[in-house]
């Protein structure tokens, strides 16, 4: 199958009026008929073993009965039933999981169960013992195997069955000493077992589209619900206008990295960025231009992250955040003014600036090694401390946290509060 089939292949099973009576029975479009076929053949070959077996020993079984019904034959009828059918029978189930194409394995079946027929004619026939003209009923159960127990496709069992009503007309026929009324009625009995076990058939076909046709949405629903759940995933953690990570999502991997630094032993730092007099910006440019600066400085903070681990994220309004797992103070502060550099690089016009004449940002950086006392807004906040001081100096420029700042929540001995974050940026 080249592709799954789509939403609309699977609208509804075409009633097709046109093309010929096989084509108006194969329900599905194309495409899906044939996985349908695919699936139902992996089926007939998974239970082949199985069905041929049990098909030859029914067959052997008879071999008990060539004894009386038979008994002027039954060496010949052995010899077909043990030498020709039976091996041919056990070829067949062998060769079917070999066969890969599946005309070839529908050609194959329809054969055997013909051959197994015209087995039964010919033992009839060779016999001229008078309970040979009951013989022939063998072949109904023929029939009856190929259509219900083999599950044949609709078309090779309407085949095999009119081929096996003919042999076995033609087949009383040649039993001179049955009468015609008797002839007729043994055939009709045949004929009838045909068309019984073809709607059984047919009712088999429709009743394992069914079950193939529902499999088949509910995995269409499974990959559109779990598609579903990717994106809410997605939209849950990003920040529409930048399409950075937002807060939600820093709070998030915050809390995971806080973890993993503590395990581990490692640094933690955070960056917080400001953008500096960003409401005379907007105020001046009007707030459509100041959401594309927002998203050109959000850009500019990405492009200078490099580690998969490193997370830039939009902490709200005009201040951005920088989580950089494992990392000292001092490759903080030296990222933070890459930031810093990168933004101004811009050179995007600000009028309306106290500080340059165009966009800069002013950022904090705070370091620590989380310790069993403390928690992550500790951090945030210590970063928070160190950018308020940043644009007290005069904005544009990175300050650090000093190392007394964070070294609070390190160790438990130390612990006391951390200020509270400010915000007034
Ligand atoms: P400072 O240099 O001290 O940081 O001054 P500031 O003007 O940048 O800071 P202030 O907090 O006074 O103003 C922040 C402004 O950022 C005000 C608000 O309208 C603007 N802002 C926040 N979010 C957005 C946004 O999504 N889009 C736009 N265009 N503006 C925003
Ligand atoms: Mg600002
Ligand atoms: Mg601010």
């Amino acid at each position: 199958m080249s592709r799954e089939p789509s939403p609309q292949d699977l609208t509804a099973p075409q009633s097709s009026t046109s093309g010929s009576f096989w084509e108006r029975h194969d329900k599905f479009p194309a495409e899906i008929e044939a996985s349908f076929q695919a699936e139902m053949d992996r089926l007939r070959e998974h239970r082949m073993v199985r069905t041929g077996l049990a098909g030859a020993l029914l067959y052997g079984a008879f071999a008990i009965s060539d004894l009386s019904m038979v008994p002027d034959v039954y060496q010949q009828a052995w010899l077909i039933r043990f030498l020709i059918v039976i091996p041919l029978m056990l070829l067949g189930t062998i060769l079917f999981s070999r066969l890969k194409n599946l005309l070839m394995r529908e050609a194959m079946l329809s054969v055997s169960l013909i051959v197994t027929g015209a087995s039964l004619s010919l033992i009839a026939a060779l016999s001229q013992h008078p309970n040979a003209v009951h013989y022939h009923t063998g072949v109904t159960l023929i029939v009856l195997f190929g259509n219900i127990v083999l599950n044949q496709r609709f078309r090779s069992a309407a085949i095999v069955s009119a081929a096996l009503v003919v042999l076995y007309g033609v087949s009383l026929l040649q039993v001179a000493a049955m009468s015609a009324e008797v002839r007729f009625n043994n055939w009709l009995f045949c004929a009838a077992a045909v068309i019984i076990s073809l709607i059984a058939n047919f009712r088999m076909d429709q009743d394992q589209r069914r079950a193939y046709l529902a499999r088949l949405r509910e995995q269409q629903r499974n990959e559109e619900l779990s598609n579903a759940v990717e994106l809410l995933g997605r939209l849950s953690a990003e920040d529409a206008l930048t399409r950075l990570a937002n807060r939600r999502e820093f709070d998030r991997r915050l809390s995971i990295e806080w973890n993993r630094a503590r395990r581990d032993g490692h640094a933690l730092s955070l960056v917080l960025i400001d953008v500096d007099c960003f409401k005379n910006y907007n105020d001046h440019y009007g707030h459509p231009a100041g959401d594309a600066c927002l998203q050109k400085v959000a850009d500019a903070l990405q492009s200078v992250v490099r580690r998969s681990a490193d997370l830039v994220a939009r902490f709200g309004g005009e201040e951005f955040v920088v989580l950089l797992p494992a990392t000292d103070a001092a490759d903080a502060a030296a990222l933070a003014e890459r930031m810093r550099r990168q933004v101004s690089d811009l050179q995007i016009p600000h009028a309306a600036s106290r500080v340059a004449a165009g966009i800069t940002v002013s950022l904090g950086v705070a370091t620590l090694t989380p310790g069993d006392a403390g928690q992550p807004p500790d951090l945030v906040a210590a970063a928070d401390a160190a950018l308020y001081r940043a644009k007290e100096q005069g904005r544009n420029r990175v300050v650090v946290a000093p190392a007394a700042a964070t070294a609070a929540v390190t160790t438990a001995a130390n612990a006391t509060p951390a200020p509270p974050a400010t915000h007034q940026h």
